[in-house]
């Protein structure tokens, strides 16, 4: 048999066998680097792999996204988000102590009220299904952080984030009905409170409420760049909250900037905010270095429905190594900078995370 050799000879198997056993390895000499310094040293065995692994990720990274529903009996789940479901109120003592159990650090509400109008009444009132709720898991689950978002858009029938006149969505008036949403959240036993309406304003008039209600030791997590995109897609349908008219980009931001953000956050954090959060993550992860660069409060990333769904579709499909993806996933997110890490992946990374 032939074989054509590299400079285009043709030789016998025989001797390119033999030619090959005598090939002499080439070692460039680079000033400073190779061949003094080999990177493949210290990926050589899990052991040092893990000795030298920058970043790790634990259950108490993780806040997972509760939906709970006045509307229901059973908990409902939800077709775009495979294994996420809306829960009933009663059902919640259970959820809370199996998260607990899992160490991962808290839980964010999100309220779906039987009864909806232009006020979104339900997300201040005092027996409204967050607060109902905030109370059953603090039963249950003593020390489960309990974050809640506050926001107006599960709770108005226009489903938009704040008070709507004559079609637009108004910022100042809406301020006033937030305040009250989260000192009423405070007053249920609430540990955060995690404003997502994306109203200017909303973390100072949040912090000044608290602190006449007499919550000033309640932190605030801001949705501070908080992005109009197409990944919040499944949680509309999980949160009932999809606008009846129009669409949210007169609030939210607009994908395309990035210093706006470091704006909304610079704003943010003079108002108050103890923590601040960047939404959606994947798409938005040079974001997330960039405020990771400039301030040092905690810093939260919101991994969307969408991004959840994309795994999860691809995952049934074969597609993907779903539990490599996910942690791959996950770990991306906090090596760009997050410390939190709000995910509907969190009971499941937790058990992959700590199983042996
Ligand atoms: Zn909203």
């Amino acid at each position: 048999m032939a074989i054509e050799t590299g400079d285009g000879r043709r030789v016998a198997a025989a001797e390119a066998a033999a030619e090959a056993a005598i090939i002499a390895p080439r070692r460039p000499v680079v000033a400073g680097g190779f061949p003094a310094r080999r990177m493949r040293r210290l990926r050589r065995g899990e052991g040092l792999r893990r000795l030298v692994r920058e970043t790790t990720l634990q259950p108490d990274d993780f806040i997972y996204p509760l939906f709970v529903s006045e509307a229901i009996s059973e908990p409902a789940p939800i077709t775009s988000m495979p294994g996420q479901s809306q829960w009933p109120l009663g059902t919640l003592a259970r959820q809370a102590r199996q998260i607990a159990a899992l160490g991962i650090g808290g839980v964010i509400l999100f309220g779906i009220p039987s009864v909806k109008d232009e006020l979104g009444s339900g997300a201040y009132a005092a027996d409204g299904v967050v607060q109902r709720a905030i109370r059953e898991i603090k039963d249950a689950a003593p020390d489960l952080v309990v974050v809640t978002d506050v926001c107006l858009c599960e709770y108005t029938s226009h489903g938009h984030c704040g008070l709507v006149r004559e079609g637009v969505v108004q910022n100042d008036e809406t301020l006033e009905l937030l305040a009250r949403e989260a000192v009423s959240h405070a007053r249920a036993g609430a540990d955060v409170v995690a404003p997502s309406d994306m109203m200017d304003g909303r973390v100072a008039a949040l912090r000044e409420a608290l602190d006449e209600s007499g919550y000033a030791d309640l932190p605030i997590l801001a949705y501070s760049a908080k992005f109009a995109s197409a990944f919040y897609g499944p949680f509309r349908e999980a949160a009932e909250s999809a606008p009846q008219f129009g669409d949210r980009r007169g609030y939210q931001m607009d994908p395309a900037n990035g210093r706006e953000a470091l704006r909304e956050v610079e704003l943010d954090v003079l108002e108050g905010a103890d923590m601040v959060m960047v939404k959606p993550a994947l798409p938005y992860l040079d974001v997330l270095a960039r405020v990771r660069d400039r301030w040092d409060l905690p810093l939260a990333a919101y991994n969307v429905s969408g991004e959840y769904a994309m795994l999860k579709a691809a995952a049934a499909n074969g597609w993907l190594d779903e539990r490599r993806a996910t942690i791959e996933l996950l770990g991306g997110i906090k090596r760009a900078g997050a410390d939190i890490i709000i995910t509907y992946h969190a009971i499941e990374a937790a058990r992959w995370l700590t199983e042996p």
